[in-house]
């Protein structure tokens, strides 16, 4: 018998790849999803993709807000694991809407938490961001690097971290691994699958794609007087693939290790990107043009984030295989195959 996995979040970006995955290595996932941000047509592409390893995988409607929505998906199925995806993810909506951050992210996962509890399920990987770092004081920038939130998203991520870690410290049983990733982009190679943001994309490479399929004019560059090799901001992006195969690795790791306690492990590829270098590489890509204008800094932004991942090579044996040439490939094969994404 495989494990039982239960995912929340499943159907959103980072989610929908790593499901499909898990399913390839033989697990069996249970998704948990409120269509927030995510689409019921991502789960019939996923189970395409699938294939006869689509009955493995079970998607349920629910909201993590709904103690008992958990409750009787917990007490109808004994899971092995959770990977803690689902949450709201925008830093200005989170300035904007503070509590739908503390209500969604925090309430969310204490809920998942206690539902955990209850039925004695103590394996845990969560979904947490290199925002835990703040403004970083150096980089690469490892996993003992100061904590710090800098926007009320940046803060549920940290408060779920300290949750966690509280949990872990009273109740020694418990296996829990935060993932701390960086900047995910890229799509599933198929092209079937990909990040669908709603409304004008906050992150640089949906904004990108839009331009490039002329759905917008022009991308503005935040900022080109850094002190950077070309003037812009530099950033680790992770190929979503990569991304997905750590999540599998830090499953199994969960499974063999009874003693990790609270681990927080980056994801990244530890080689940074500018933004310019990121949209040449687009353009390469796609045989497009991607159209800028270099504009004012954007408040808060770092100037250079990458990642150390040492630990992650250490304690997962894992690290990333794809470039930010394979990023952009893969991307535009999901904009070209599906400009609309998960409309239909
Ligand atoms: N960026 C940009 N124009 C945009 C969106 C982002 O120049 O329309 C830059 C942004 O300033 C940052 C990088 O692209 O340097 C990555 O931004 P994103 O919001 O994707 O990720 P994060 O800020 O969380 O690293």
């Amino acid at each position: 018998m495989g494990k039982n996995v239960f995912v929340t979040g499943g159907l959103g970006f980072i989610g929908s790849h790593t499901v499909l995955d898990l399913v390839v290595q033989d697990y069996d996932v249970t998704i948990i999803d409120n269509l927030d941000n995510a689409f019921p047509e991502a789960w019939r592409r996923m189970k395409e993709l699938a294939g006869d390893k689509a009955h493995m995988m079970k998607f349920i409607k629910g909201d993590l807000r709904n103690f008992d929505d958990l409750d009787n998906i917990f007490s109808a199925t004994k899971f092995d694991a959770v990977i803690h995806f689902a949450g709201r993810k925008a830093v200005g909506e989170s300035v904007q809407f503070p509590m739908l951050y503390y209500t969604h992210n925090v309430v969310g996962a204490v809920n998942l938490i206690e539902v955990m509890r209850k039925h004695n399920v103590k394996n845990m990987v969560f979904s947490s961001s290199c925002t835990v770092y703040g403004n970083p004081e150096r980089v690469p920038i490892n996993e003992e690097h100061p904590l710090k939130a800098l926007s009320p998203y940046g803060r549920t991520k940290l408060i779920i971290e300290d949750i966690f870690r509280d949990v872990a410290a009273a109740e020694p049983e418990w296996r829990i691994i935060l993932l701390r990733y960086f900047n995910p982009v890229g799509a599933h190679p198929s092209g079937k699958i990909g990040e669908h943001p709603v409304g004008i994309p906050n992150n640089l490479m949906p904004y990108v794609q839009q331009v490039a399929l002329g759905q917008r004019d022009a991308l503005s560059v935040f900022g080109s007087d850094y002190p950077t090799r070309d003037g812009t901001c530099v950033r680790d992006y992770i190929h979503v693939m990569d991304l997905a195969e750590g999540h599998v690795a830090a499953l199994d790791k969960l499974f063999a290790s009874p003693d990790i306690g609270c681990t927080p492990i980056n994801l990244g590829t530890g080689t940074g990107s500018t933004v310019l270098e990121m949209v040449k590489a687009f353009e390469e890509a796609s045989g497009k043009k991607v159209a800028y204008k270099l504009v004012d800094r954007r408040a808060g932004d770092s100037v250079a984030v990458w990642a150390a991942t040492e630990t992650a090579e250490r304690e997962l044996g894992w690290k990333t295989k794809l470039d930010i040439n394979d990023m952009c490939r893969d991307q535009w094969k999901w904009a070209s195959l599906y400009p609309k994404g998960y409309e239909t």
